[in-house]
């Protein structure tokens, strides 16, 4: 019997400390993580930089409320906007928030264009939160099921395909933004074709419609850039970011860029925890180290080591059908559907992750070196393989 509510499908294992890549469960057991919370704990667990911001924070001050200025905040909303090149920021405590700004902020831009029903472009495949709005804006599944009616002015089209985007801004007039994932996390790592960002940027310059971008996954370094859409050199009208912005302490940001910057304005948004003194010391902490331990670098070099290692032992496996990559967020597709994975690779100590029913999900923190990643790959190798094996005496 639990007190606890049904909604997580939760692995049998609880762990209870962590040094950088490494995790300790009850028993003493030591697990690899190449999860990092699901994206979240890029600089590993108890970092001594991000354990010496909080103490200090803890016995300074914790919690003042919005009412007032915050000085951590400012100083973070500065540093955000100069990696990012937006102009202002709101800060929330977890993605599903920050896009919940965002599809304010969109709603904002259609009315004072005179639109009556505003609408949000958003991809099929895509992840963006559980709040009533965020789950609408994602696609299908459980996210949606039991939950109807959804919040209504979404229209979904293809990832990758900015034709449809095209046409969809030429044949209907309610359309204000546009909200996609530069790499689709929950959706199975799917990335963005070269040139789609870019091609939505100019779709949407011509049209006057918000390009939003999700980074709430592959923000903060993850993709060996501060935020994934530097790949190509867009700057959106809105990015929103969150995960490993605080390492662990929960904290969510929506950036905007030119006249998205200016839509709020005092009472038409807010947040009570949101740009605490607490996450933005700690957010600040993590952006330093992230610079101070050249971990974009590392996580592209460390990421690349990965796939292509990765690409080198599985490519001809009988079960794997792909395996990409986009710095330290990669995807390996299986054939056929292969929950089961995760609690092989349990077994075998390591922590990864299934998503989109088939896609085994690699996200381990920035600073994982070279010995990490060829345990990371011999692991998971020798997990599809057990599993194969499985399947095969099931038959
Ligand atoms: N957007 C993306 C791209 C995500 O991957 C997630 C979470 O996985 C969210 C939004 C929701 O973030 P949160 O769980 O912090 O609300």
């Amino acid at each position: 019997m639990t007190a606890l509510m049904s909604n997580y499908a939760r692995k049998d294992v609880a762990f209870t400390r962590g040094v950088g890549v490494w995790l300790w469960a009850e028993n003493g057991d030591k697990y690899l993580d190449a999860l990092a919370g699901i994206a979240v704990c890029g600089l590993g667990h108890a970092h001594p930089k991000i354990i010496h911001t909080i103490s200090q924070q803890a016995e300074t001050l914790l919690h003042t409320s919005n009412i007032y200025r915050i000085a951590s905040q400012e100083r973070l909303g500065w540093r955000l906007c100069q990696i990012s090149r937006m102009d202002r920021v709101f800060f929330a405590n977890s993605g599903a928030e920050a896009n919940e700004a965002a599809i304010k902020l969109a709603r904002l831009h259609g009315h004072r264009q005179g639109l009556d029903r505003p609408a949000i472009i958003v991809c099929e495949n895509s992840f963006h939160g559980r709040t009533m709005a965020t789950l609408s804006a994602t696609d299908g599944g459980q996210a949606q099921t039991g939950f109807e009616p959804l919040v209504e002015g979404f229209i979904r089209v293809p990832f990758n395909d900015s034709d449809a985007v095209a046409q969809l801004c030429r044949s209907n007039r309610q359309v204000a933004a546009i909200m996609v994932e530069p790499v689709q996390g929950e959706g199975g790592i799917q990335i963005a074709d070269q040139g789609y960002l870019q091609a939505l940027r100019a779709i949407c310059d011509r049209h006057d419609v918000l390009l939003m971008l999700d980074e709430v996954q592959s923000g903060n370094g993850r993709t060996g850039k501060w935020f994934a859409c530097q790949h190509e050199g867009v700057i959106p009208d809105v990015l929103t970011t969150a995960k490993g912005l605080g390492n662990g302490v929960p904290i969510g940001a929506c950036l905007a860029s030119g006249k998205a910057a200016e839509l709020f304005v005092a009472g038409a948004h807010g947040s009570t925890f949101g740009g605490n003194p607490l996450a933005c010391a700690t957010a600040l902490s993590v952006l330093a180290a992230i610079e101070q331990e050249d971990l974009l670098e590392n996580a592209s070099v460390m990421g690349r080591l990965l796939l292509e290692s990765l690409q080198h032992k599985l490519a001809h496996h009988a079960l794997v059908k792909n395996i990409r990559g986009c710095g330290l967020m990669l995807g390996i597709t299986l054939s056929q559907p292969c929950a089961q994975i995760v609690d092989i690779a349990l077994q075998q100590k390591l922590l990864l992750n299934v998503t989109a029913n088939n896609v085994i999900r690699l996200l381990p923190p920035l600073i994982v070196n070279e010995e990490h990643i060829e345990q990371i790959v011999d692991i998971t190798a020798d997990c599809i393989e057990l599993f194969h094996r499985q399947t095969q005496s099931a038959l």
